[in-house]
């Protein structure tokens, strides 16, 4: 096998084990239509198929499958043989059985199967559905088809889904933080309610002038400052220009 076709199939495989709880050992549910085209390509299936999914897998089929395909007679008995060597599984329709279609879709509601047919009506139906994974033959090629587009949209539902109540829980805790903090702050204004204290820059005692500090009393016993201020209070006296020329000129 191809390793990119090898990788394409792992790929598929992974969506269907992560999105839809698939796991080994894989249950490939086979109806007649894969074993006539496994019959007509010369195709081993169990050797095929463990070299396709290099993984444990287990061929199923059904009561329902192997009556269908004996009821058809000659044209299908190779097929009918080898269907018949694969596990039954109990479909429910013990003693009133359903056609092949009717009980692989019915299978395929509760567990999971990989479903190998060749039935194209079928495989259209089960693309309707998320999660139906499929399997078919490309001539002697065994292909698991890719998700549909069911499945992906399903997927992709659900992803938005759980990112938007992821979204919703972070901002309910968010809402729930901003209520504590608001209650926090409530509870600190209530306390603040009682009977105010006063407020301390009104407490704040005035400021009074600057006493100055008294310069020593001087010979005179007289202070400096209380000098000047005599001084300003000292009245002048005019006196008259021809005293003030007297006064200067030599004696
Ligand atoms: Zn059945």
């Amino acid at each position: 096998m191809k390793i990119s076709r090898f990788k394409k199939s792992l790929k598929t495989l992974k969506f269907f084990v992560i999105n839809f709880d698939y796991h080994e050992p894989y249950q490939v549910l086979i109806d007649a239509t894969f074993c006539q085209a496994a019959l007509q390509n010369k195709v081993i299936i169990e050797e095929q198929l463990k070299k396709y999914f290099q993984s444990t897998i287990k061929l199923v089929t059904t009561q329902c499958i192997i009556l269908e395909a004996e009821s058809l007679g000659t044209p299908l008995s190779g097929a009918t043989m080898i269907v018949k060597q694969f596990h039954v599984h109990k479909c429910g329709h013990e003693g009133i059985p359903v056609p092949a279609s009717q009980c692989i879709k019915s299978m395929t509601q509760g567990e999971r199967y990989i479903v190998a047919s060749q039935d194209r009506t079928l495989q259209t139906s089960l693309r309707k559905v998320p999660g139906r994974c499929l399997l078919y033959l490309h001539k002697a090629t065994p292909v698991l088809e890719e998700p549909s587009k069911a499945s992906k949209k399903y997927i992709f539902k659900k992803s938005q889904k759980l990112f938007s109540s992821d979204v919703e829980k972070h901002i309910e805790r968010l809402k729930q933080n901003e209520g504590l903090q608001n209650d926090i702050l409530n509870k600190a204004r209530n306390k603040r309610k009682g009977p105010k204290n006063p407020n301390p820059l009104s407490c704040k005692k005035s400021k009074k002038p600057k006493a100055q500090p008294e310069s020593p009393p001087n010979s005179n016993g007289l202070n400096e400052s209380r000098k000047t201020n005599m001084k300003s209070k000292r009245k002048r006296i005019k006196i008259p220009t021809h005293v003030k020329a007297a006064l200067k000129s030599p004696q």
